[in-house]
Order: C-alpha cells, then sequence, then structure tokens
C-alpha cells in the first residue's frame, strides 16, 4: 500500500484582470501516492502549469491547501519551507531555456550543491559525473555548454540537474513536448527507470494524452481551470465518460502523432478563463449539450470507484 506524498485540496488561483478575476485554477483537488505518476493532460490556457508552480510555492494560492510529506505546504515558515523544497524539483518544457547558457554543463549540474552550500569543489565534481552517468550524458560533456548539446541531450542535463538534491517529487512540465519524437520515447523510458531506481513521484503535465498513458498510475483531465475527470489510467483509457476526454482520446491515436494536432478534432477553442461559460465549462464545444449544460455547472464526483468526472450525461 501506497502512501499519500502530496494531497491538494480546493486550490484556487484568481489572478486579477481588468477588474476582472481569471480563473486560472478554480478548485482543484487530488492527491499522489508515492512512488507514482499522476498525468495532468489539458491545453494550453486549462492552468495545468499554474497548478505546478502553485504546488512548488513559486506563487501565492488564492485559497487551498497543499500538503506535502505530510506538511502543510502554505502554513509553513520560511526556513521549514526551503528544506522541504528541496525536495520537490521541476523538469521545463524547453530544456535549453531552463539551462545557463554561459555556464558549462558540469556548472549547471552542480548549480543545486553551489545554492544549498553542500560539498567541497572535489565532492561536487564528482557528485555532478555521477548524475551526468545516471541520465547518460556523457562525461566528455563536462566542459561543453548548453548550445553543443541536441536538445535530447539537453533534456538529460535538465534532469541531472532535478535529481541533484535528491527529491522526493519531480514536477515534469511538457518535458518532451519540445523534443522530436524518436527522442520523446528515450526520455521517458529514462523517467520511467528513474521512478523505479529511486522511488521517485511525478507529477507529469501534458497536452498530449499518449504522452502520460504509459508512466502515469492515474490520469487526469484539466478544463479552465478545473479537473473534468480523473481516474486510473487503464480505467480512463478502457472507460472515458467525460466527452473531452473522448474527444482528446480519439484525436491522439499514439505517441506518433504530433501533440500540437490532438485539439483539432474538438470544435473550436478554448473559451477565455476571463469569460468562462456559465453551466459546464466545455458546454461551447460539446456536441452533447443540452439545455441544463448551459445553466447548471455539472458536480465533479466519483462514478467508479476511484474514477471521478464532471458530467450531467454521466
Ligand atoms: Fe457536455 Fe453537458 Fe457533459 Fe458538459 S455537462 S460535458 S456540456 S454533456
Amino acid at each position: 500500500m501506497h502512501k499519500n506524498i502530496l494531497e491538494v485540496q480546493d486550490l484556487k488561483k484568481y489572478f486579477p484582470l481588468s477588474g476582472k478575476q481569471v480563473k486560472a485554477v478554480d478548485g482543484v483537488s487530488f492527491s499522489l501516492e508515492e512512488g507514482t505518476t499522476l498525468g495532468i493532460v489539458g491545453e494550453s490556457g486549462s492552468g495545468k502549469s499554474t497548478i505546478a508552480r502553485l504546488i512548488l510555492k513559486l506563487i501565492e494560492p488564492t485559497s487551498g491547501k497543499v500538503d506535502f510529506l505530510g506538511e502543510s505546504l502554505y502554513d509553513l515558515p520560511q526556513k521549514e519551507l526551503r528544506t522541504l523544497r528541496s525536495n520537490m524539483q521541476m523538469i521545463f518544457q524547453n530544456p535549453y531555456l531552463s539551462l545557463f547558457p554561459h555556464l558549462s554543463i558540469g556548472d549547471n549540474i552542480e548549480q543545486p550543491f553551489i545554492i544549498n552550500r553542500l560539498g567541497n569543489d572535489s565532492v561536487r565534481r564528482e557528485k555532478v559525473l555521477e548524475l551526468m552517468d545516471l541520465v547518460g550524458v556523457s562525461k566528455d560533456y563536462y566542459h561543453a555548454f548548453p548550445h553543443e548539446l541536441s536538445g535530447g541531450q539537453q533534456q538529460r542535463v535538465g534532469i541531472a540537474r532535478a535529481l541533484a538534491l535528491n527529491p522526493k517529487l519531480i514536477i515534469c512540465d511538457e518535458p518532451v513536448s519540445s523534443l522530436d519524437v524518436s527522442i520523446q520515447a528515450q526520455i521517458l523510458n529514462l523517467l520511467e527507470k528513474l521512478q523505479k531506481d529511486r522511488n521517485l513521484s511525478y507529477i507529469f503535465i501534458a497536452h498530449n494524452l499518449a504522452v502520460v498513458e504509459h508512466i502515469s498510475k492515474k490520469v487526469a483531465v484539466m478544463y479552465l481551470g478545473k479537473f473534468v475527470e480523473c481516474a486510473d489510467t487503464a480505467e480512463l483509457y478502457n472507460n472515458p465518460l467525460h466527452p473531452y476526454t473522448k474527444a482528446l482520446l480519439e484525436a491522439v491515436p499514439s505517441l506518433e502523432a504530433d501533440g500540437g494536432k490532438a485539439f483539432e478534432a474538438i470544435y473550436g477553442e478554448i473559451p477565455s478563463p476571463l469569460n468562462p461559460p456559465k453551466g459546464c465549462r466545455f458546454c461551447t464545444r460539446c456536441k452533447y449539450a443540452k439545455p441544463e449544460c448551459l445553466s447548471v455547472e455539472p458536480e465533479y464526483r466519483e462514478v467508479n470507484p476511484g474514477h471521478f468526472v464532471a458530467c450531467h450525461l454521466v
């Protein structure tokens, strides 16, 4: 039996804009079991990256609660928060932009040790070489600069840096979407191997359901600041209930598909979170919408054990 490493309750983040509120994240709750992956899938503008920034406390929430390793993240004093945060790291969508371009690969990976004043020069160098070996980057690149590496190698460096402080949770924010399809599987395999070897927990953010299928124990589908469906991976892919999830699955048959095309099969564009539709937020694009959907917001509820969905049809 796994224990929960992360519990998120009714998390909200509203950004003020022109006298209104942009409800980027609007009441999201979930838990993450230790050593497992929760995939969060949604279009750009759905709020999934805002969830990542809220969990890392890079931005303040409007309301809600995040418990990490049994501690309430938003109630901790600064010093304890710093210690706890070294257990959470992030891997970014664009590996090149996430690295310091003027620092060598070795120096980039060494940064977490320097910032946290860990080890002397020779100990840190040894650790950096170990990490490079762990993620499959040749030691020959120790003195190279990020621009001299391929996108896949840059992402491996980003992963090495994220692993430096031995975190328990890594938030992977679209870590393969900027990479060639042939490289994506290699990075996913590396992340899976690291998870097994180090009992890592991941939140894996993607806009493509195919990308998260193999790595995730649970998958949540997000739309305009809310989860619309969440279930164990096999249940979600074999028995999708929300029309949006079904459309996403129809649109993305495999990892080979271009993730950018994933949403073409869904009519229209995601509405602005500044003016979300009344009733069900998906009603402007849903081919099953009925009058009730335009005025009454569907409740997000458990319809099968562990399977949550928000839709009047279900
Ligand atoms: Fe479609 Fe209505 Fe279900 Fe929303 S509640 S997804 S509009 S059927």
